[in-house]
């Protein structure tokens, strides 16, 4: 299985490629969460990116796709959730491996800044919730790590992420229509809605 998560930032793509590595045993490949791990670890990459993640700016490709080829390595069951986000990295992939279908979370863009502001996640495993659901909890119920917000959830740079996903990202749309790959799932429902469909889709 090597599977594209498409969709805006808080169509919940992580919270769907959670339930579908757990699934389907694929690995679970979030640009996202590998870039916070370099940022918070310190490393040359980290280094290098936090600024862009930090504005809600891309990271460079080329420091994007040599990250997500680093982690595919010899992976033949994997899934790509924040991964391509630009043309010049689905034109990558395409140059390392084949991609079978891309899930592409479509939402109303009016529901994504209460989701996104709101949205709290565990420092130690990335599960994600929201403070509406939590009724004053701040441990993980799976591991039991802190919750924390992350720190490019706030308004102004979530405005900054929409608009970068508008430009550099929807037209990956159109370039996985082309190649046949693409169904699209209503992400405007409940978690477990929006997974009954995807279990739909990959059987
Ligand atoms: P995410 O966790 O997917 O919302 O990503 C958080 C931030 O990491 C983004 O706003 C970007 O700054 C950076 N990022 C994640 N994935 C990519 C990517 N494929 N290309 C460039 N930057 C990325």
């Amino acid at each position: 299985m090597r599977i594209i998560l498409l969709g805006a930032p808080g169509a919940g793509k992580g919270t769907a490629a959670v339930k579908i590595a757990a699934k389907y045993g694929a690995a679970h490949i979030s640009t996202g969460d590998l870039l916070r791990k370099n940022i918070k670890e310190g490393t040359e990459l980290g280094k290098k990116a936090k600024e862009f993640v930090d504005n809600g700016h891309l990271v460079p490709d080329e420091l994007v796709i040599a990250l997500v080829k680093d982690s595919v390595g010899k992976i033949e069951s994997f899934l790509f959730d924040g991964f391509p986000r630009t043309t010049e990295q689905a034109k990558a992939v395409d140059t390392f491996t084949a991609i079978d279908k891309v899930i592409n979370l479509q939402i109303d863009e009016a529901l994504l800044m209460s989701r996104i502001t709101g949205r709290r996640i565990c420092k130690d495993c990335a599960a994600v919730y929201h403070v509406d659901l939590l009724n004053g909890k701040d441990k993980c119920s799976l591991c039991g790590g802190k919750l924390c917000q992350r720190a490019d959830d706030n308004e102004a740079t979530v405005k900054s992420r929409l608009d970068v996903y508008k430009k550099q990202t929807a037209p990956l749309i159109d370039y996985y229509k082309q190649q046949n790959k693409l169904i699209d799932i209503d992400a405007g429902r409940e978690a477990a809605a929006v997974f009954a469909d995807v279990e739909k889709i990959l059987g």
